[in-house]
């Protein structure tokens, strides 16, 4: 059911896709500009008060029902089942805070070592299980030999043993310093507490839907106890969030339960306020989805009439169109959501980039092209962009330009042997020394590249 989202062309809520030799087997990582803007400003806060706001942390949303955060590395996963469970944002900073405290603390530092210079597909698909091959294609790869060796052996294993590896006196650790940022912050711990109190009950009924949160943080009641007892004496225990930002909270829950919990998914959720505006966005949601695009474009007007300012209402209008085959119009909806877009998302910019591309107007491809380049040189792992910009330059005849974004494309995805096979193709055609034959050498050595 939750795969589906596959077939959406849009770059909105896309579950990467990890090839064609896996092709039954996708790492699930959820792109989606909306999602990621909210939950990096959830964490942004903490991770400054953390001392960790240079060290590069990357939060990764996983396509998965389970509630679950966890730190691999210097990435921070979070479910898509967590947002969707936390019924304010105060629940997922609080689970954001104590992540944080484990990576302060330098807990699993090891694992964060052999991790750290890894694709982030690569990870996520050794830490299910899926990935072996790709971890193992690595190994001979220069910068990437420790992650790649680390990974093989043993394969996920050891990788997941090394996640469910806290000591006890770790997570006193983390619990202490989440409380410390919060603090810092100005923020409640309250709901951390009701997270952690979630598990310990759910834990008392003996191993009966056990998330996998809990195993790999345990919470005996005492230690819960002890959180609380401290929670209470910080002044900020009773603050609630702002009210924007819970509605911000509700639209995400909404887009999530369109997409993972099928065509009524988001009414159930927001049963008790069907007229509210998360309401009438997961019903657009799931009619752009499962319904008639026509209607999909109207609901979207009726939302951004009620919220002009919303750039992923305009998204959405934009992918209802391209579904009602209206790409120009697409296009301009994607120039909105991208003019509204606080967090300028290089994902809004891929998908105008395939509006244009879909108009196959030939200056309007070109003008993709260019998009889409931009787009992901601001999001460079983002591997299905590539696909559509290969298109692209295919389309305006530039077949270097196609088998390099071929070759970073599934580079990106973690497939080293395709990658090279595709980077030597691009070379032949590029003048020597040229960037695209730079790129093209970089991806034959398999070096990193430099991250944003
Ligand atoms: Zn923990």
């Amino acid at each position: 059911m939750r795969i589906l989202v596959l077939l959406l062309m849009s770059a909105q809520f896309m579950v990467v896709p990890l090839g064609v030799a896996h092709a039954q087997r996708s790492v699930p990582i959820v792109r989606d500009a909306e999602i990621e803007a909210l939950v990096s400003e959830y964490a942004r806060p903490i991770l400054k008060a953390a001392g960790l706001s240079r060290s590069g942390i990357q939060i990764v949303l996983v396509n998965d029902p389970g509630f679950n955060a966890f730190v691999a590395g210097r990435r921070i996963f979070v479910n898509t089942g967590a947002l969707m469970a936390s019924e304010t944002p105060n629940e997922i900073i609080g689970v954001i805070a104590h992540e944080a405290g484990h990576i302060a603390g330098g807990h699993q530092e090891r694992l964060r070592q052999q991790l750290e210079r890894a694709q982030t597909m690569a990870v996520v698909a050794a830490l299910l299980g899926i990935g072996a091959g790709i971890a193992g294609a690595a190994a001979n790869a220069d910068g990437m030999a420790q992650a790649g060796a680390g990974l093989a052996i043993g394969g996920s294993e050891m990788a997941r043993r090394g996640l469910l590896g806290y000591q006890r006196g770790e997570e006193m650790t983390a619990d202490r310093s989440a409380l410390t940022y919060l603090q810092a912050t100005g923020q409640s711990a309250k709901g951390m507490l009701t997270t952690f109190e979630r598990f310990a009950s759910s834990m008392a009924l003996a191993g009966v839907n056990v998330d996998p949160y809990q195993i790999s943080h345990p919470m005996p009641r005492e230690r819960i106890a002890n959180l609380e007892t401290l929670a209470r004496q910080s002044p900020y225990f009773d603050r609630k969030d702002p009210a924007e930002l819970q509605l911000r909270h509700d639209l995400m829950r909404a887009k999530i339960a369109a997409y993972t919990d099928g065509p009524s998914g988001a009414a159930r959720l927001f049963r008790n306020d069907p007229r509210g505006m998360p309401a009438l966005y997961g019903d657009a949601i799931s009619t752009l989805l499962y319904g008639n695009p026509r209607t999909a474009i109207e609901k979207a007007d009726r939302l951004i009439a009620a919220m002009p300012g919303n750039a992923y209402f305009h998204e959405l209008r934009g992918d209802a169109l391209i579904k009602a085959n209206r790409a120009v119009e697409a296009a301009d909806a994607y120039a909105k959501a991208i003019r509204l877009d606080k967090s300028r998302s290089g994902l809004l910019q891929v998908g105008y980039g395939q509006a244009l591309l879909a108009t196959g107007k030939p200056d309007l491809v070109r003008k993709a092209a260019a998009e889409m380049q931009a787009g992901l040189s601001r999001e460079p792992e983002f591997a299905n962009g590539y696909r559509y910009l290969a298109q692209a330059y295919g389309q305006i005849g530039d077949i270097a330009s196609a088998e390099l974004a071929t070759a970073e494309g599934h580079y990106q995805a973690g497939q080293y042997q395709d990658a090279k096979i595709f980077a030597a193709r691009a070379q032949m055609k590029f003048k020597r020394g040229s960037p695209g034959w730079l790129r093209a050498q970089d991806i034959i050595e398999l070096k990193t590249p430099k991250r944003r």
